[in-house]
């Protein structure tokens, strides 16, 4: 069971000839509307493993939220920690992609950010049943803070994902277990490039150090796949499944989804290194987010070194 501390965004996307510039009216080709939110990926995607979850979503009472509880109760995900705002619409994206895949994006964050630590505690029950507590930054660091505090407390790992990137607080530092990152936001926590295993080393002693409850760094490599490091000094990397990649987009939340379901049933982790790459060659193979995470356990091909 995971305890998800989630977020929801309802994305337009508008297909344009090219990103328009300042002052520019273009007319688009095509316009979608699709449901997702870093945390709402995490949750369908896991619960879609096989694993219970529990979410904690903000939602406004809108159009939007009612389609985020359309889509929890299809997928069968129980809705007990939804809560909705009148105060603010539903967090809603504006993406322009161009034909390249070039994109311009603009996120409101809207009823996420009206979540508080009261509503954690509201869950606390669920939350101190979980094997293991998933957060990112679309959610409140309040909201981070005071679940991850709670199951830190009560010996339940923490998976932190610090994206879309901000300078993550002591308490949030001091109460995760491990850290998983693309590599934008690996240079951004170890201010160096992640080209190799033996160039993220000599950083490690600081991160250790700055995190000091944290066991592991996993970071995601896209079409190379993934590395981590355990505090203890082992290394691993794990290839990447050889897929056609269609659309990149929610590849790291599947792979967040896979990890987690992994290691919150105790799996070792190269097993959950290969599940995650395996969740997110799936949705890189496919268009879309949600739509694209795989139902039961993709096939694995990989295999860690
Ligand atoms: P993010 O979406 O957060 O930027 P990545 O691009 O690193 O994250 O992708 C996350 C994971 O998804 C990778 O570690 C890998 O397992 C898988 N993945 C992403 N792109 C590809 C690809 N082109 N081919 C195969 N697997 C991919």
């Amino acid at each position: 069971r995971v305890f998800v501390v989630a977020s929801f965004v309802e994305a337009l996307c508008w297909f344009v000839p090219r990103l328009p510039i300042a002052g520019e009216s273009l007319a688009a080709s095509r316009l979608e509307v699709g449901l997702g939110g870093k945390g709402l990926n995490v949750a369908v995607g896991l619960h879609r493993l096989g694993v219970e979850v529990d979410a904690l979503i903000g939602c406004g009472r809108d159009e939007a939220g009612e389609r985020l509880l359309r889509v929890l109760s299809a997928e069968g995900l129980h809705t007990r920690h939804v809560h909705r705002f009148e105060a603010t619409s539903s967090g809603r994206g504006a993406g322009f992609i161009a034909p390249e895949g070039q994109s311009a994006i603009a996120v409101h964050p809207g009823a996420n950010l009206l979540l508080t630590p009261a509503h954690v505690e509201r869950a606390a029950e669920d939350l101190e049943r979980a094997q293991l507590v998933y957060g990112q930054f679309e959610a409140s660091v309040e909201v981070l803070t005071a679940a991850f505090r709670r199951a830190h407390a009560r010996g339940i790992p923490t998976v932190l994902n610090p994206s879309p990137w901000q300078e993550p607080p002591a308490a949030l530092r001091e109460t995760t277990h491990t850290l998983v990152v693309n590599e934008v936001e690996a240079s951004r926590l170890l201010g160096t490039a992640p080209s190799s295993l033996e160039a993220l080393r000599p950083s490690l002693p600081a991160l250790w150090a700055s995190w000091p409850e944290c066991q592991r760094l996993v970071v995601t490599a896209g079409e190379r796949g993934c590395l981590a490091f355990e505090r203890d000094g082992d290394a691993l990397q794990a290839p990447a499944l050889p897929v056609s990649a269609v659309d990149t987009v929610g590849a790291g939340d599947a792979f967040s989804a896979g990890l987690c379901a992994a290691l919150a049933e105790g799996a070792p982790l190269r097993e959950a290194l290969e599940l995650g790459n395996a969740c997110g060659a799936h949705v890189a193979a496919r268009i879309g987010v949600l739509e694209a995470l795989p139902r039961g356990r993709p096939h694995i091909s990989s295999r860690t070194r």
